[in-house]
């Protein structure tokens, strides 16, 4: 019987879910999915210097917000505390410390590992010597063939050590990766790889190994940074005598200018991107994107349709160009895919504080032109909200005091006497004042603008005062002409 397909989405908490490990956690649930396999969630903490406070409950939380789903892992419930579901729990590497110190011990009794008590002086004058002769820096084997006699005095007097790899004399490590290829590294290239450090925490490489293989990941799909690790991770699948799974690398993310991704939290952070108000099915449909397309070259994707056509040997090797302008585009694309019902609630959310009625006036006008939900904020700011300006302000570049208060005048009288309060009829009328008494827009249009918000880009008057009603809009042109009393 064929082996069932199980991938994994195994995060470090090292403070925020970059867009690049959203498609990697993407790419694995959709591989799982659409192959009636598993998917599971696994944090790995045990770099402890790169481990970031609270950081992996945001993470988790940003995944259960995608919309992502997992078959075991940690999730976050309603009143935020972390719990764990599936067979191989502890999904926290933290937590599973003994499992890994038990597989070195197996490692160094098979002859796959052996304890090293080299000291970081003696290290590092080995690497500034491999420096000064161009080498790349490798450990030289020293305590490789130390006697049981000589291991036990030196634990015995306590001297601190670390246990490693015993990498082949000779061989050669091939594999085949999903994306890349066939690709073969000679050992003499693999370092002998510390496995647990002297503060008795496993490496990457050793949990990583030995937690795919205990929760039977049968594909591992990640960044193609990890594809220089990957013949070190072969190695020790050999030294425990363990099947190999499936490799597949997924291309870096780059800049348009074909450098590399910027690393700015504001730029590439989910979680802000979730806060700025990116709906969920527009990151999904984006970042689906991002190395990917299918033959078609259809591109709006839901996330049952993308289960369907996502397929991992289409992923491209070259670099993935993130474009912020085809997230924006996903994006407003799925607001205006939205009920005028659900766009409400949504913008409700992340405006608690507005007056429901304003809302919906707004959201009428401005859905077309809504790029995110977040915006909503600025759009209520430059609508409702009056700023602070001078005097001058109100003065158009080619007109002058006078006739500005002449074209404030005007205008109040004009739509003083309106009885139909919408755009339509206060646009005309803002036109007659223009028209009928040899004026140009610059003296009626903004003046009239600036006294309503205050700011030199906002929406045009007629959206404005239609919005903020009318003795609002007329008691802000009054202040504007007593301004330049
Ligand atoms: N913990 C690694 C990371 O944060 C994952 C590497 C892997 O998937 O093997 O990127």
């Amino acid at each position: 019987m064929k082996k069932a397909i199980k991938t994994r989405f195994a995060p470090s908490p090292t403070g925020y879910l970059h867009i690049g490990s959203l498609r990697t956690a993407l790419y694995n649930y959709l591989f799982a999915k659409q192959n009636k396999g598993k998917f599971i969630l696994r944090i790995e903490d045990t770099d402890q210097e790169r481990y970031v406070e609270s950081s992996e409950k945001k993470l988790i939380q940003a995944l259960q917000k995608i919309g992502l789903k997992w078959n075991g892992g940690p999730s976050i419930d309603k009143s935020l505390n972390i719990k764990e579901k599936g067979q191989n729990k502890p999904y926290f590497q933290s937590k599973r410390l003994e499992i890994y110190k038990k597989h070195a011990q197996k490692l160094i009794k098979s002859g796959g590992a052996y304890y090293c008590f080299c000291s970081k002086e003696r290290l590092e004058k080995l690497r500034q010597e491999q420096q000064a002769k161009k080498q790349p820096p490798k450990y030289d084997g020293l305590c490789r063939n130390l006697t049981e006699a000589e291991i036990k005095q030196r634990i015995n007097d306590k001297k601190p050590y670390v246990i490693r790899l015993k990498v082949p004399e000779k061989g050669i490590v091939k594999f085949n990766d999903l994306i890349r290829g066939d690709i073969s590294i000679n050992v003499s290239e693999i370092d002998d790889q510390v496995l647990i450090k002297s503060d008795g925490f496993p490496t990457y490489h050793l949990a990583v190994v030995i937690d795919d293989h205990l929760m039977g990941i049968t594909h591992i799909i990640r960044g193609e940074e990890w594809l220089p690790s990957t013949p070190k991770h072969i190695l020790l699948y050999q030294a425990f005598g363990w099947e190999i799974p499936i490799f597949a690398h997924l291309p870096l993310l780059l800049n348009p200018d074909k450098s590399k991704l910027s690393k700015r939290q504001g730029d590439v952070s989910v979680e802000d991107f979730l806060d700025k108000g990116y709906l969920p099915e527009a990151l999904i449909n984006y970042v689906a994107l991002l190395g990917w397309h299918p033959q078609d070259d259809r591109e709006a994707f839901s996330l049952n349709g993308l289960i369907k056509k996502f397929d991992l040997t289409r992923v491209q090797k070259s670099g993935a160009i993130f474009d912020i302008e085809k997230l924006n585009w996903f994006n407003s694309h799925y607001i205006k895919q939205k009920s005028d019902k659900e766009l409400f609630k949504l913008c409700l959310k992340h405006c608690p504080d507005l007056d429901p009625k304003i809302l919906e006036k707004i959201l009428k006008n401005e859905k077309e032109r809504l790029g995110t939900i977040a915006q909503i904020a600025d759009l209520v700011k430059s609508t409702v909200e009056i700023a602070e300006y001078s005097e001058n302000f109100l003065i158009f570049k080619r007109s002058d005091k006078e006739t500005t208060v002449k074209g404030l005048k005007i205008s109040l009288e004009k739509l003083s006497g309106l009885k139909k309060w919408n755009r339509e009829a206060i646009k005309s009328n803002l036109e007659k004042a223009v028209s009928e008494n040899q004026l140009t827009n610059g003296d009626v249009f903004w003046p009239v603008r600036v006294a309503l918000s205050g700011l030199e880009k906002s929406p045009p008057p007629e959206e404005i005062m239609e919005i903020i009603g009318k003795d609002e809009s007329l008691d802000r042109i009054k202040k504007a002409i007593e301004k330049l009393g």
